[in-house]
């Protein structure tokens, strides 16, 4: 599995950055990550936009869904153009419902609920959900190829329960929206650089990697508060950035 980062910032993107999306790919197949603002132009350096095999939306949030109204239109072009042959495959949340209603487009998409319970398997992969600590519903999502595994923590407080995703993710990809010096008096569903490390090492992952970044933090200062609450490798996010997981 080859984990490769298109944005990372939040709430808005920095020069040139975007907000939350990933692409994860795997024997052959492509999947992307949420698909915040600016994710498109960064996915586009490295694949045609309408070869996706399904994206996931982790919440209906518009630093996670920006871009997705424009990726209905890539598909929908490239079903009328004879590139693409049928929907993209859509996996994401029903609610906030006034954004739920807008993800169906025409013929383009062939849209899922997201539901916690049984691995649901796609692009050979086992895929479960887990409900986060968050203002709207939102999902963290663990994939699993059989050798080897990822969890991406997508928008998470401190009160998500880590210990129901099971253990030693090979990589855990965990927001770290705040330095401790920045916590708001009541945590609104989200994780400081500290609490992301703690969550990582509480479930054995062997590799962190922050993300859901201030634009105007260095991201030094992240790795600093984080490094000792972490044992295993870690990596503050970065535009670009590539993972390998495993076997591809
Ligand atoms: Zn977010």
């Amino acid at each position: 599995m080859k984990w490769t980062v298109l944005g990372c910032h939040s709430p808005y993107p920095g020069p040139g950055g975007a907000t939350p999306g990933y692409l994860l790919e795997t024997k052959g197949k492509k999947l992307l990550m949420d698909c915040g603002s600016g994710v498109l132009s960064q996915l586009a350096k490295i694949t045609e936009l309408h070869t996706l095999d399904a994206v996931l939306l982790s919440h209906l949030h518009h630093d996670h869904i920006a871009d997705f109204f424009v990726l209905q239109y890539a598909v929908q072009t490239a079903i009328k153009t004879g590139k693409r042959q049928g929907p993209l495959t859509v996996l994401a949340p029903q609610y906030p419902e006034k954004w739920g209603r807008l993800l169906a487009y025409h013929q383009a998409i062939d849209l899922h609920p997201i539901q916690e319970g049984d691995p649901l398997h796609l692009c050979g992969l086992a895929i479960s959900f887990f409900q986060t600590d968050h203002k709207v519903p939102c999902f963290a999502m663990r994939f699993d190829n059989g050798a080897a595994c990822i969890l991406y923590g997508a928008d998470a407080g401190p009160q998500t329960k880590w210990d129901k995703m099971g253990t030693n993710p090979e990589l855990f990809i965990c927001e770290s929206t705040f330095l401790e010096k920045d916590m708001p008096l009541s945590p609104m569903g989200h994780l400081s650089a500290r609490q992301a490390a703690i969550a990582g090492e509480s479930m054995g992952a062997k590799r962190l990697l922050l993300t859901h970044l201030y634009p105007e933090y260095n991201p030094n200062h992240l790795y600093d508060e984080a490094r000792p609450y972490f044992s295993g490798e870690l990596t503050v996010a970065r535009n670009g950035l590539v993972i390998d997981v495993g076997e591809a």
